[in-house]
């Protein structure tokens, strides 16, 4: 409920202007409903006029790219760059290439981007970008050409200084690669322009990890300071087999858990043996299978069809990390029934509001992802730092200053969240926590 007169009035400008974006107002209202008791200390934010200005992205760019399949038949699909906020540094964010990409989703992700840039601490912008291009059965040589075609286009927004994108969902390092050797053939620059690079040109090293490490880095702290815990002896539920739940699952049984699922867009495994993490790689990092195979290959495990029915396995702990809204009420109330006190957020918005709510009535540990999913961002910002440097550090050097930020943006919510009266909530922690850096950026730099 939004009972603030102020936040009321901008959220209702922003379902009159942008009432056919579903998850950009969803995204919105969630960051709006834990403002009230910031906005009525910081009378100054209104008068500023900063969530009037927050909401609205400073640049939206769409474009056509036109690209020839192996067929030699002419493909359409439609690019994005939205530049939604540069209050506390250049815009950076990732690029997701996907059939569900449209105006609202990179919107919400951009939106998202923002706060979660600031948790980090470093001076990052929020920004966000992509295409409904689906790469999926699509061949090298084609995904080679549509990333050539959309940076062409890409590429006179961007610059190291002003906007660098990273991946997201589908794009990973050969996109990257391909995406900055376009970059550097049409600007005759080399520089850091983009992150999540190989390692062979400027990348970092614990780039890959980051989000999944850092998402149990995250998990663990708040495990350890609100309940005196860990992920020891732990059965823990993930969703998805991507570069973040593969890492979040090696973390985690490192950590001493037991990760009994991995799904796909298709369905899920369960092993209750807990998962072979070198089958699940080998599937998806080494021939870009599907998790399905993973049920051939161990005996131990089943495979269910759908991407749901991985809510219903029994756990102490579930890290969703697929894609947004892929938990709902109904798959929220069933992980609480089955004992699942923990979940967070290695997607982006992987819970529907009814979902949080459902989280918020019976106590769970609800880590949310612009807090939780920050590692990876957060190496990227230390990928420019180190680009800038010209130089590299070492594996464990990344992973120690992930570690530290991963705990920080957990100590800083917390403490918001005890600060504005909601100890131990870390969503409203998050969000307030995120924001007030970069109103306060706002106000200092003046109407813009
Ligand atoms: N796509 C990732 C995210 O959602 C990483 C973005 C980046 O590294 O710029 O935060």
């Amino acid at each position: 409920m939004l009972t603030n007169e102020y936040i009321k009035r901008v959220y209702q400008q922003v379902e009159k202007r942008d009432g056919d974006q579903p998850e950009f107002l969803q995204a919105v209202r969630e960051v709006f409903s834990s403002l009230e008791p910031v906005v009525e200390r910081h009378p100054e934010y209104e008068a500023n006029g900063v969530l009037e200005r927050l909401v609205e992205p400073e640049r939206a760019v769409k474009f056509r790219v036109a690209w020839t399949d192996d067929q030699g038949h002419v493909q359409v699909n439609r690019g994005y760059r939205i530049q939604f906020n540069s209050a506390i540094g250049p815009y950076k964010g990732g690029l997701r290439f996907h059939p569900t990409v449209t105006e609202s989703v990179i919107k919400f992700l951009g939106f998202e981007q923002i706060l979660k840039n600031s948790l980090t601490g470093l001076p990052m912008g929020g920004a966000k970008g992509g295409s409904d291009f689906d790469p999926k059965g699509r061949s090298d040589a084609e995904v080679m050409r549509f990333c050539q075609a959309f940076m062409t286009e890409l590429q006179r927004h961007i610059g190291q200084f002003t906007d660098v994108p990273a991946g997201d969902i589908n794009v990973g390092s050969r996109e990257i690669g391909y995406l900055f050797g376009q970059y550097k053939r049409m600007r005759d620059e080399y520089s850091g322009v983009l992150t999540g690079k190989d390692l062979t040109f400027g990348g970092s090293l614990a780039r890959t990890e980051a989000t999944g490490y850092g998402l149990c880095y995250y998990t663990q702290e708040a495990l350890q300071t609100l309940r005196k815990d860990s992920f020891q002896g732990k059965t823990v539920v993930f969703s998805g087999s991507g570069n973040v739940a593969i890492f979040a699952t090696e973390k985690a049984q490192q950590l001493g858990a037991k990760v009994v699922t991995a799904s796909d867009s298709n369905g899920y495994v369960y092993d209750p043996k807990g998962i072979d993490l070198d089958v699940v790689k080998d599937i998806k990092l080494g021939h870009r299978g599907r998790i399905r195979e993973y049920a051939d290959r161990v005996d131990s495990a089943e495979y269910h069809e759908g991407c749901k029915g991985v809510w219903t396995v029994p756990c102490d702990i579930a890290l969703p990390c697929a894609t947004q809204n892929e938990i709902d009420e109904e798959s929220a109330k069933t992980l609480v029934a089955n004992g699942c006190t923990v979940v967070c957020e290695g997607a982006n918005m992987p819970s529907t509001p009814e979902a949080i709510q459902v989280y918020q009535d019976n106590k769970v540990l609800y880590g949310p992802a612009k807090a939780a999913n920050a590692g990876g961002v957060a190496v990227s910002g230390l990928e420019m730092s180190q680009n800038s440097l010209r130089l590299q550090w070492t594996f464990d050097e990344v992973d120690q200053r992930l570690k530290d930020i991963m705990t920080g943006i957990f100590q800083k919510s917390y403490q918001a969240s005890k600060e504005y009266g909601h100890e131990g909530d870390l969503m409203l922690g998050a969000n307030v926590a995120g924001f007030t850096k970069v109103a306060d950026a706002m106000v200092a730099q003046g109407i813009l």
